[in-house]
């Protein structure tokens, strides 16, 4: 199953926090609501979220200050913010993107282009979240969703090939030995039998279908992957 994206609302006024809550639920998002900066901070430490919906007039810190804390922050920096506040004037708007929010919504505001808002957010954010997939020519990897594609064909593999395949991918163009792979693979099970590298191997080769090729042998060596063989066969 996907994970919802998480929505972090900071929001003092429980009626407008409950407002957007359900909104969000209904849009196949998963709110979090924290009503000050301490709860926000403290929910922030515990899951990073994928947006923060900020308000800008906060009991204590304000909404503003956390932005730019927050942007200051390697680990939330590129979390995506936007500010609402009831200030609507230029000046403001431009004080909260200058603290690095990514949007800016006046109240009152309608939850259908607040929702409008964050998807867009989302969009914006999307390629540096790409960052866990793996590709190696026209093989592509998601981590994240489990998913395997060869040329936009998506692909069946059992979780062990998914685990290999996944290293060789991340770890392209070098050969690497049995012994290694059942070290970075399988972890420090030392009862396991190289062959049993062989055996999987064979497996991830079979489920890669015409990728398959990709999955080299080197002769007293190990196994690589590379997009190479592919081309060199190819020609
Ligand atoms: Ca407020």
């Amino acid at each position: 199953m996907r994970r919802l994206p998480v929505v972090l609302i900071v929001e003092d006024e429980p009626a407008i926090a409950e407002l957007i809550s359900v909104n969000l639920k209904h849009s196949g998002f998963r709110p979090v609501w924290a009503m000050d900066s301490l709860t926000a901070q403290a929910e922030l430490d515990a899951v990073l979220p994928d947006v923060i919906l900020l308000d800008w007039m906060l009991p204590g810190e304000s909404g503003l200050m956390l932005a730019k804390r927050w942007r200051a922050h390697p680990r939330t920096k590129a979390v995506p913010i936007i500010m609402l506040t009831a200030r609507g004037d230029e000046i403001d708007r431009v004080a909260g993107l200058d603290a690095g929010a990514d949007d800016y919504i006046a109240k009152p505001f309608s939850t259908k282009e607040l929702l409008a808002r964050i998807r867009a957010v989302l969009r914006r954010r999307a390629p540096e979240q790409d960052a866990g997939l793996a590709k190696v020519g026209d093989l592509v990897l998601d981590p994240a969703t489990y998913r395997v594609t060869f040329e936009g064909e998506h692909l069946k593999l059992g979780p062990t090939e998914f685990k290999l395949l996944h290293y060789l991918m991340t770890h392209a163009e070098r050969v690497h030995s049995r012994s290694q792979l059942l070290d970075k693979v399988w972890g420090d099970h030392v009862f396991i039998e190289e062959r049993t590298v062989d055996v999987h191997v064979k497996r991830l080769r079979e489920a890669l279908g015409a990728a398959g090729q990709m999955v080299d042998t080197v002769r007293g060596a190990g196994y690589r992957l590379t997009v190479q063989t592919a081309i060199a066969k190819a020609v």
